[in-house]
């Protein structure tokens, strides 16, 4: 299982149409200051259901959206689509390629797809669950990620360990059923 494909379109600072292909192994990117490195794995996390504008370094989520530069106008919509192979299912899936895509428009409203199906938010962030790869699992490591790990707070140590042993899905369903 690994990321082979970022598609980005108006999100950020991506105007136009991004294709990013990844191989499998290390992939480094390289760029000036600005030149939309961070809006990279911005959009990553973002597309994995991340809902704190803050965390993607803005004030409110239409932020996300391309809002224009000197000579180009600003876009309605923001998309990223995140293609993982998933040849050795690990993901419960059959597809042996699994895309998740989010839009979302100016109007506020939004959209989650898993393979060009509209699906649930919950939906997407059940697929990932115990994985490391859901918006805050540890396949991205970001700097408040290494403060977390070296946490002296136990609870938030603990968090990771529990998704590294895939047993999140079971508390989770425990926590739902005993709302009920
Ligand atoms: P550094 O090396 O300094 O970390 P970087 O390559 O990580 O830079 P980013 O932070 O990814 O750069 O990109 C910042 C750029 O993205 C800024 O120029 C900012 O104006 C632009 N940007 C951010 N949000 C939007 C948006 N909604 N519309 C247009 N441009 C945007
Ligand atoms: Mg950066």
């Amino acid at each position: 299982m690994y990321l082979k494909r970022l598609e980005v379109k108006g999100f950020k600072s991506f105007a136009d149409k991004v294709d990013l292909e990844f191989g499998k192994g290390i992939t480094a990117i390289v760029g000036p200051n600005g030149s939309g490195k961070s809006n990279i794995s911005d959009a990553i996390r973002w597309v994995l259901g991340e809902q704190s504008a803050k965390t993607l370094r803005g004030g409110k989520m239409e932020d996300v959206i391309f809002s224009g530069t000197e000579n180009r106008k600003a876009l309605g919509c923001a998309e990223v689509s995140l293609t993982i192979d998933n040849t050795n299912k690990i993901l419960p899936l059959e597809y042996s390629e699994i895309t998740v895509t989010r839009r979302l428009y100016r109007s506020g409203e939004s959209e989650y797809l898993i393979n060009n199906t509209i699906v649930r938010l919950k939906d997407i962030v059940e697929l990932f669950m115990d994985t490391g790869i859901g918006k805050d699992g540890y396949s991205l490591i970001g700097q408040g990620k290494i403060d977390e790990i070296l946490s002296t707070k136990s609870e938030e140590r603990r968090n990771i360990f529990e998704e590294a042993a895939g047993i999140v899905k079971y508390k989770t369903r425990k926590q739902e059923a005993e709302r009920k």
